[in-house]
């Protein structure tokens, strides 16, 4: 028994032949993954790196200085578009760069390493997921007047979802709209909806459809901002540090009271009941653009950690000698290191169309926890210094304790790893296929 190990040492025996034919196949052979980078894809990260490290981080100083952010950003977006750099993965056509899921990743493993990074090339979140679903849903009229304005960085545009009533399980949602002649009217509440207090335009999810099965009983509704339908409570205190800077940057959490809301059918986006779905699709890039900038983020406060260490002596001795130091900076290292090795997998999985929805999940809560363990092992280094509001780890620290929940919660995608852990398993007789044994 087991002298003729399978794939990944799965003894033969437990295996169907079936099973050892699709995994010898189709499951495993010809999915290897190819790690090379085209030289296009490493000159454009390049490029963008060192746009973050001369013109971002120092333009994070000018804003703190007290030079007007809308000076400061409309600065940097000059000089982003003078060196073409400017909406990376949308279409040539739209404006963009066209960059594939790769190059995609790459730059956006830079641009996070400042907060003025993707708003830089006019790719931050939310928009960035909204941008997609328009790009692919919207009618030639809704992209005209809701999409080339966004991706002009003229305007920018929120997510209303998720409800006090629900968030998790979003089919819980509670806001109903009801169709009247050429206009929908909705009523109802959102909670959390990101950046809009800054937005020009809304997209809403509201309830059209009551009886139709759970996952088409909703639609999403283009709103444009301001409105008397949509009034926006109050920005939400939350536990992130705030500066007078951060509701202009990512414009807050608003809560929304919506209150006959007319908005025109034209407006639907997507076509009725589609829109659960829709969502589904926006997030699933969200989720990964998250992760991206998590890797940024890491990688920054270990690097802050490892000068600092350098520099300071404690003790007669450089922290840095210390060998429980170099662990704690060796333990931040391996996390970063399999995070991008998930980003570039999947990455990987999205230039060749191959379905990545597993790695998705698993990479969502990878990454937010991993990013949460660099930064408080990076203010852990520095000491009260890392405590203090004098360096931006505290306040990464306090905004990221966020990851863990946006885009759904862990506990929702740990469920569906683990649910398809077990299909795989009673499907294949090994769960290798829903934990990466792709790659082999
Ligand atoms: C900073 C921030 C920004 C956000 N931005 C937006 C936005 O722009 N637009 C928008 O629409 N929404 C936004 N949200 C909302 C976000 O999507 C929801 O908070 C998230 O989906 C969780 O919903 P909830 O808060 O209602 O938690 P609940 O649904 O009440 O869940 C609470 C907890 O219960 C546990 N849980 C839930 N379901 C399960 C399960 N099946 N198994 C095990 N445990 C479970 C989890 O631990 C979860 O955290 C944002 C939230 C935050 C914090």
């Amino acid at each position: 028994m087991g002298a003729d190990p399978g794939p990944r040492g799965v003894e033969r025996h437990a295996l169907s032949a079936a099973t050892m034919a699709l995994l010898y196949t189709e499951g495993f052979t010809s999915m290897a993954v190819d790690f090379t980078i085209p030289e296009e894809a490493k000159a454009i990260r390049e490029t963008v790196r060192q746009f973050v490290q001369a013109e971002c981080i120092p333009a994070e100083q000018e804003l703190h200085a007290g030079r007007p952010y809308k000076e400061v950003l409309s600065t940097l977006r000059g000089k982003a578009r003078a060196q073409g750099l400017w909406c990376p993965f949308i279409p040539k056509e739209y404006g963009g760069m066209a960059l594939g899921p790769l190059a995609n990743a790459l730059v956006q493993m830079e641009l996070g390493e400042s907060h003025l990074g993707a708003l830089a090339l006019n790719t931050q979140g939310p928009d960035d997921a909204t941008m997609l679903t328009l790009l692919t849903y919207g009618t030639p009229d809704q992209k005209e007047r809701f999409l080339k304005p966004l991706l002009n960085g003229e305007k920018r545009i929120c997510y209303s979802m998720t409800e006090k009533a629900a968030g998790a399980d979003a089919t819980g949602m509670q806001t109903r709209a009801i169709r009247d002649g050429d206009n929908w009217v909705i009523n109802g509440e959102k909670w959390f909806s990101s950046a809009a207090s800054v937005a020009d335009i809304a997209l809403v999810m509201a309830k059209t459809s009551p009886d139709a099965p759970r996952h088409k009983q909703f639609s999403t509704f283009l709103v444009e901002l301001p409105n008397p339908g949509y009034d926006i409570v109050r920005d939400i205190q939350t536990m992130a540090i705030e500066g007078p800077l951060s509701h202009i940057l990512g414009g807050g959490h608003a809560e929304v009271k919506i209150k006959d809301l007319v908005v025109p059918h034209a407006n639907l986006l997507g076509g009725e009941g589609e829109g659960f779905n829709m969502g589904q699709h926006r997030l699933a890039y969200g989720r990964l653009r998250h992760g991206m900038h998590n890797v940024a983020m890491a990688q920054r406060a270990l690097d802050m950690a490892t000068k600092r260490v350098l520099e300071r002596s404690t003790f007669g001795k450089p922290l840095s000698e210390r060998q429980g130091v170099q662990w704690m900076l060796a333990d931040c290292a391996t996390e970063i290191y399999i995070a991008r090795l998930m980003l570039m997998h999947i990455a990987y999985k999205a230039e060749k169309g191959l379905d990545l929805r597993q790695e998705n999940h698993i990479a969502k809560v990878y990454l937010a926890n991993m990013v949460h363990k660099v930064v408080d092992t990076a203010i852990q280094l520095h000491g009260a210094l890392g405590y203090s509001q004098d360096l931006p780890l505290a306040r990464w620290y306090t905004g990221i304790r966020s990851q863990r929940l946006v885009d759904g919660p862990d506990e929702v995608h740990r469920w569906t790893v683990g649910r398809n852990l077990l299909k795989a398993y009673q499907q294949f007789g090994t769960t290798a296929s829903a934990c990466g044994g792709d790659l082999l």
